[in-house]
């Protein structure tokens, strides 16, 4: 029996069993259409966690009857880079060779350039598999000769629908177990694995291993499923987009002051693993960001969750954190001072040069004195305090930036 992991024996191989990216693989798609006249340009492919931009990469290599040639960009560099394309040179008569880069954003751009001219000369045709956003992170050259095709999340109803394969398929997947998995726990599965169907599978797999081999049937209650996906640790991605999305998606409920949106973004990070010192530090900003003198007292809540967190850890700390949203989706919003604060750093870069005000220099010493340095300062108290006294350089004066 092949023992290699679920997921793997189950890639697969074509169009048919290739679930959801109806835009991408689609029959009237422009790669199938290319595909049916062999002709394809190198590829970009740009989604999350297992959408199945190794799998699809695959398939084409299968259709153009092309040698698969694979690196991580991770483990690998440009001396690999080297063999494989010096390999592909000599093969060209016979066959065309497809590089597939995954990970390509982990290259840097001395290691990307490297690619350009065999991309650009033909000697292999690229697919670069990326989770981070291409326009930042892959140089333009290699853009600019590429295609860059943009896979979605698988959705619940894919998962689903690649679980049940699963389950079924004799050959390569568990069809010949007795496998018991409720409809309703299946698609509970299908939710969690967020849009990654190796999440699904090794989930799955992980479950099943947990029974010994004699056991009859397997049942797969909601209760081990959710441990096997613990130990996992699978379906939050701590540094890629979703990340940031997720983060962002807290940022703006906060702004926006719904509460009940806020506090499910803090609990998608925090169940899912996030750091509670980072989501703190987050707070903190918001807090000075969009709250500012509206609610002074925000930042003190923020600062005060923050050391809770410190403190205690999570999960113990997690309501702290969730005390602090509230407040902050509750609090009276401005963002007076981060505008004004702005205005300040442009003036400052403008007016690198300007003098203090002589005025308002100190006078330690006699010579300073002489040449007039705090001459006419007039000390507040001494005086009406509203009595006009400029505080700012000349070229400034009078600028109000509240
Ligand atoms: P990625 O390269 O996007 O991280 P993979 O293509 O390696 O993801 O997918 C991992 C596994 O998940 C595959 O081996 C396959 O079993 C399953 N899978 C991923 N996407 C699909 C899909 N669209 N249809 C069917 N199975 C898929």
């Amino acid at each position: 029996m092949n023992q290699s992991p679920l997921a793997d024996r189950l890639r697969p191989t074509t169009w048919d069993e290739f679930v959801g990216q109806e835009k991408i693989v689609g029959e009237q798609s422009v790669l199938r259409r290319s595909l049916a006249q062999k002709k394809l340009p190198s590829l970009i492919l740009w989604g999350p966690p297992g959408s199945g931009k190794t799998t699809l990469a695959h398939i084409i290599a299968s259709e153009l009857e092309a040698e698969f040639q694979t690196l991580s960009a991770v483990t690998t560099g440009i001396a690999d880079l080297k063999k494989i394309v010096a390999a592909a040179w000599v093969n060209q008569e016979d066959k065309k060779t497809l590089l597939f880069i995954d990970e390509i954003h982990r290259w840097n751009k001395a290691q990307q350039d490297a690619l350009l001219p065999h991309v650009e000369k033909g000697t292999v045709i690229l697919i670069g598999a990326t989770t981070e956003n291409p326009s930042f992170e892959i140089i333009s050259a290699l853009l600019s000769r590429s295609r860059v095709f943009v896979l979605q999340a698988l959705t619940p109803v894919d998962i689903s629908q690649i679980i049940s394969r699963a389950l079924t398929d004799q050959e390569k997947g568990l069809g010949k177990l007795s496998v018991e998995l409720k409809e309703a726990d299946k698609e509970w599965l299908a939710q969690m694995a967020n849009g990654d169907a190796r999440t699904a599978l090794n989930t799955l797999e992980l479950a099943v291993n947990s029974f010994s081999p004699d056991e009859g049937t397997l049942t797969l209650t909601r209760e081990l499923l959710l441990e096997a996906l613990q130990q996992g640790n699978l379906y939050y991605d701590k540094t890629g987009e979703e990340h940031y999305n997720i983060i962002s998606a807290l940022h703006k409920s906060l702004r926006g002051s719904d509460a009940d949106a806020a506090l499910y973004w803090l609990g998608r990070m925090l169940e899912a693993g996030e750091k509670p010192l980072y989501v703190a530090r987050r707070l903190i900003r918001f807090a000075s960001e969009d709250v500012g003198l509206a609610n002074s007292q925000a930042l003190e809540q923020c600062v005060a969750a923050y050391q809770a967190c410190h403190f205690i850890g999570m999960p113990e700390c997690e309501l702290a954190l969730a005390q602090a949203v509230v407040y902050l989706a509750k609090c009276k919003k401005s963002n007076q001072l981060y505008k004004a604060y702005g205005e300040v750093k442009k003036d400052v870069q403008k007016t690198l040069n300007q003098p203090v005000p002589l005025h308002l220099r100190n006078a330690p010493t006699k010579l300073m004195n002489n040449i007039g340095y705090g001459k006419d300062y007039k000390y507040s108290p001494d005086f009406d305090y509203a009595e006009e006294q400029e505080y700012l350089p000349p070229e400034l004066k009078g600028k109000k930036y509240l």
